[in-house]
């Protein structure tokens, strides 16, 4: 009979990868903190303490005190506006052109956590973070699927905007490579190559994808908000930017630390290939947002976006260890770092509905 007492010498050995090695048997030793490695680790991945990436589960908490569910949001409003010509056609074109990018988005980015990601990483506490950043992009997903069908547009415009849109397309195909190697199921980390292939696609999507090919339609359509437009779309937008923020930290702090942990990965020719990616990308994401906005609206024009770009680049880089590659930007959108640290019970835009249900209520009778 099984029992959790120390007296018990073999159990099932630590499945780096997996979920369990219940064939093989070894001497029993309890894990210690310090053998815990965020990939290669050769300790239990099912036991969550004691904690060594502190940080995770930490960010974890918070995330879960994130929680928001899409259909708390009132899109009355925003349909009406929508409906009755409210929007100018420049407007318009905005909020079509950043769902047809997100709507398919976010999927991209919980298969690659999913199917990808998840199962290189063996540090319990880092996977624990996953879970929840997984459920997260399945919101999202929700919330521009909800979005869509409120304003009622063509789905089948939206959801193929990714196959349709050059400027969108282009995104995508360069993300592409770097989740096809992670999801092929032979993929394994334990060589240099492979290593550096896995810190190469956690930093592709989470300082390129999820910290800056996103940020052009966050700051569109929470412009639109500002202006008292689409306030109920413009809410969700802001919830799903403060998550793709603490995503985007988390990515940054699990790049540090598989860096920390091995540091011959991170060698002259690695950043110079990490630092070329940027400069790709900003270019990606320029050539979008020329695309949504072809004239100024909203007070906003292509060239502020240049700037902006460069400015989260060069913040991205940073934060993990790069030189800039912009030396010399400032922020044209400072008001952009308020809509990341709202507060959910202080609504910016004061649209929420104050009483929903979030769920099937329980009934006891
Ligand atoms: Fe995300």
């Amino acid at each position: 009979m099984l029992s959790f007492d120390e007296d018990i010498i073999t159990r099932p050995a630590a499945a780096p990868q997996g979920t369990s090695a219940v064939s093989a048997a070894t001497t029993a030793k309890r894990i210690s903190a310090d053998d815990k490695r965020v990939i290669n680790g050769t300790t239990d991945v099912n036991q969550l303490v004691p904690f060594k990436h502190k940080w995770a589960w930490e960010k974890y908490l918070a995330q879960c005190a994130n929680h928001w569910m899409p259909q708390e949001v009132n899109m009355q409003r925003d349909i009406e506006q929508w409906k009755t010509g409210q929007l100018t056609e420049d407007e318009m074109r905005i909020v079509k052109r950043n769902l047809g990018f997100f709507v398919t988005a976010d999927s991209l980015a919980a298969n690659n956590i999913v199917l990808g990601t998840y199962r290189q990483i063996t540090s319990p506490e880092c996977r624990q973070f996953l879970l929840r950043q997984a459920f997260d992009e399945a919101i999202h997903t929700h919330a521009y699927q909800y979005i869509v069908e409120s304003l009622g547009l063509d789905e089948g415009e939206v959801f193929n905007a990714y196959n349709e849109i050059k400027s969108i397309r282009d995104k995508d195909q360069f993300l592409m490579p770097f989740i096809d190697v992670l999801t092929d199921p032979a993929f394994k980390t334990g060589t240099l190559e492979t290593d550096q292939a896995l810190l190469r696609s956690i930093i592709v999507f989470a300082c390129i994808m999820e910290g800056l090919f996103f940020y052009v339609g966050f700051v569109q359509i929470l412009a639109l908000g500002r202006q008292n437009k689409m306030t109920g779309a413009a809410e969700q937008y802001q919830y799903i930017l403060r998550d793709e923020s603490m995503h985007c930290n988390f990515g940054i702090d699990l790049i540090n630390s598989i860096k920390m942990e091995n540091p011959q990965l991170w060698t002259e020719a690695f950043k110079t290939e990490i630092t070329d990616l940027f400069r790709k990308a900003v270019e990606l994401e320029y050539a979008y947002a020329e695309d949504t906005m072809p004239r100024g609206v909203l007070g906003l024009n292509a060239a502020q976006f240049k700037e902006y770009l460069r400015f989260i680049a060069n913040r991205r880089m940073q934060q993990i260890g790069l030189n800039e590659l912009f030396p010399g930007v400032t922020n044209p959108f400072p008001w952009m770092s308020e809509m990341i640290d709202l507060k959910k019970e202080k609504n910016f835009f004061e649209t929420r509905v104050t009483e929903y249900q979030t769920g099937g209520a329980l009934s006891w009778d």
